[in-house]
């Protein structure tokens, strides 16, 4: 990870913006700017130095993970407080220090105000939103690396589970199983909560798995996802179980997989983010199919399994090179049950890589 250069892109933005220096405190944030995993901690980023600000019990952690370029300071007690002071201090030749207003509490909002105060320095707090998520839209080559191993491992964790043949399983015995095909093939954690929706538990988009038992004829969805070097993937397939839909079904998985693929297609640089989803539900509004989503069509993926930039009718921007977006249309119909499919996919001048390689279907060719 080339955390150097990432530090330059921030301190770009700092610059646009006439802002000298920053501190930040959202632990993806402070990951993606230094590679320091640990769950306490600050970085400062000034014109000419970063530092990280932890307690006592990572400074083996802190020396492992961080560059050389990344100044580590130990500030003393495990509760966090310690680090205002010190942050103060280095502050102090400033006017201003901008903060991340979108995860700051106002507890520690207020604790940090107080410390500047007592320094006996001027310096004021700027409150900023969404400058690190921003730059975190477009991913470099080693997050992409991630997220297409964390897709091949779900791709092949699917393949092993065959969901279509457990026909007198619970929608938990195939959760696990998914989780523990991952876990063999190297996935660090589940990037979110299994979902497997079998028959009308489908129509749930958010569904938790449940003990009810999948039955031939079942329509199930499955949305499950891997994690690799903290990169999570995220992936939608819809099987029958038994391996024989009827004609509905088959109607119904057609129009969702049309609208999904024209949402694909849809992903070229430069395009409007908000067409990506306006594409989408037309296309399927204009099928006629019951029960289309109310939910955005996707979402950035990548440290965070639900990030910048959202697909929705409100998004803003264009589509640019490298930004790894989901595609997931669905239709629910209350009572019956769901379909939902999603790819994850990697955006580029030449049109889209899709990472999700698994195939497409109602019953997958094996
Ligand atoms: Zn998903
Ligand atoms: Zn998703």
């Amino acid at each position: 990870m080339n955390h150097q250069r990432r530090i330059e892109l921030l301190r770009n933005r700092l610059d646009e913006d006439a802002l000298e220096q920053i501190v930040i405190s959202n632990p993806l944030n402070i990951r993606w700017l230094t590679g320091f995993t640990g769950s306490s901690g600050v970085v400062m980023v000034r014109p000419d130095t970063v530092t990280l600000l932890t307690d006592s019990r990572y400074i083996t952690q802190a020396g492992e993970q961080v560059g050389s370029s990344v100044d580590v300071l130990v500030t003393g007690s495990a509760d966090g407080e310690g680090s205002n002071d010190h942050v103060a201090k280095l502050a102090a030749d400033a006017p201003a220090l901008a903060v991340e207003a979108d995860h700051l509490t106002v507890v520690a909002l207020n604790a940090l105000v107080a410390a500047l105060s007592d320094s006996g320095s001027a310096v004021s707090t700027v409150e900023t939103e969404g400058i690190v998520a921003d730059l975190r839209r477009t991913k470099d080559d080693a997050e992409i690396d991630a997220l297409r191993a964390a897709s091949r491992i779900a791709d092949e964790s699917l393949t092993a589970v065959r969901p279509w043949s457990l026909a007198g399983q619970t929608e938990r015995f195939v959760a696990r199983q998914l989780q523990w095909h991952m876990d063999q093939r190297g996935s660090e954690r589940v990037s979110f909560e299994t979902i497997v929706a079998s028959g009308p538990n489908g129509a749930k988009p958010h569904a938790r798995p449940s003990s009810r038992v999948l039955e031939d004829g079942d329509l199930v969805v499955i949305d499950f996802g891997a994690t690799v070097n903290g990169y999570g993937s995220d992936m939608t397939r819809t099987i029958v179980v038994g391996g024989k839909p009827t004609p509905e079904q088959s109607l119904w998985y057609g129009n969702v997989l049309a609208a999904q693929r024209a949402g694909v297609e849809a992903a070229t640089v430069g395009a409007p983010l908000r067409t990506l989803h306006d594409v989408t539900v037309d296309h399927l509004m204009r099928s006629g199919q019951d029960g289309v989503y109310q939910h955005g069509t996707g979402h950035g993926v990548g440290l965070f399994i639900h990030e910048n930039p959202i697909l929705s009718p409100r998004s803003k921007g264009s589509v640019e090179s490298s930004m790894a977006l989901t595609i997931e249309p669905g239709a629910y119909v209350p009572g019956v049950g769901g379909i939902r499919i999603e790819d994850l996919i990697v955006t580029g001048h030449g049109g889209p890589e899709t990472l999700t390689r698994f195939p497409k279907g109602l019953v997958p060719e094996e």
